[in-house]
């Protein structure tokens, strides 16, 4: 208890103050969260581009590969954006929806108001939510609705701070997890803060996970935990480009500016890509 009410602390803590953009003199923190003008450096291991033969589709509960989904997109491994793989007509002028922070207080409605309008999205969840019945039901609803489930470590814990085994355990007992929950391991992976290591993208490779940062998002920052506003700057900010690919949590302003901004994508030409379209590594044969 004692525990989970501290990380919780430093998660909202630092979350909020390793991801105020702009201006500011916080360099090196912003470093780590201004996806949209750094590029981190550069993932050897990083499959991007590569079609893969996974087939796993977020409609199918544990029965593997059944029916084979083509993917058509990739993650730039520099940038995050969302891409249509090289042999791929798929229209370019997508956004991806993504909530971190899941499943906390408002996971499950923000999932009922996407799939009002037909807007898939990946949920990052975080394996200490996963531990309480209330967490592993709304995981299960989520993933029931057909929702990609991406993996955002057990606690939330800034990973170049841990030692390697540390962070094999904060990224791989998610992903047990999840797998233990909904029959399936996650495809995606985002380090807490973007912050990835040597060894976070070694267990990423390794579990079949592509690394997905972001490439801008709003909903951490005090002027933009209210709904209006955060509609507004979702849709209007100069960082809104093909393949966007949209930072947000499970926040209740975030819940209640969510169809505005589906709205407000389609309005300017954008479609909600399906994140099962989107490639993830093989995995490798170890993993159970
Ligand atoms: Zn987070």
């Amino acid at each position: 208890m004692k525990k989970r009410a501290l990380l919780l602390m430093c998660c909202g803590g630092m979350l909020f103050a390793g991801c105020q953009n702009d201006d500011t003199d916080n360099a090196s923190e912003n470093e780590m969260s201004e996806q949209q003008e750094t590029s981190e450096e550069v993932s050897e291991e990083s499959s991007v581009g590569e079609a893969t033969e996974e087939t796993e589709s977020v409609e199918e509960t544990d029965s593997d590969e059944a029916e084979p989904m083509e993917y058509e997109y990739g993650v730039n491994e520099n940038t995050y954006a969302i891409q249509p793989l090289e042999n791929s007509d798929a229209d370019p002028q997508v956004a991806l929806l993504t909530y971190d922070d899941a499943p906390d207080g408002y996971a499950v409605e923000i999932a009922e108001i996407l799939a009002q309008h037909d807007a898939p999205a990946v949920f990052f969840v975080n394996g200490m939510y996963l531990e309480a019945e209330a967490g592993r039901e709304a995981l299960t609803t989520i993933h029931e609705m057909g929702f990609e489930i991406g993996n955002h470590t057990q606690t939330h814990a800034s990973l170049p701070d841990l030692t390697p085994e540390a962070q094999r355990t904060e990224i791989v007992e998610t992903s047990d997890l999840v797998e233990e929950i909904t029959g399936e391991r996650p495809r995606f992976f985002r380090a807490p803060f973007g912050q990835n290591t040597e060894i976070s993208r070694e267990i990423a490779t390794e579990q079949g996970m592509e690394l997905m940062n972001w490439t801008y998002g709003y909903d951490w920052e005090a002027e933009y935990q209210e709904a209006g506003a955060l509609a507004n700057i979702m849709v209007e900010t100069e960082y809104l480009n093909a393949g966007a690919n949209l930072l947000m949590h499970d926040r209740e302003w975030t819940r209640d500016a969510s169809a505005d901004i589906i709205q407000g994508l389609r309005e300017k030409g954008y479609s909600i890509v399906d994140p099962a379209k989107i490639s993830s590594p093989d995995r490798e044969a170890a993993s159970e």
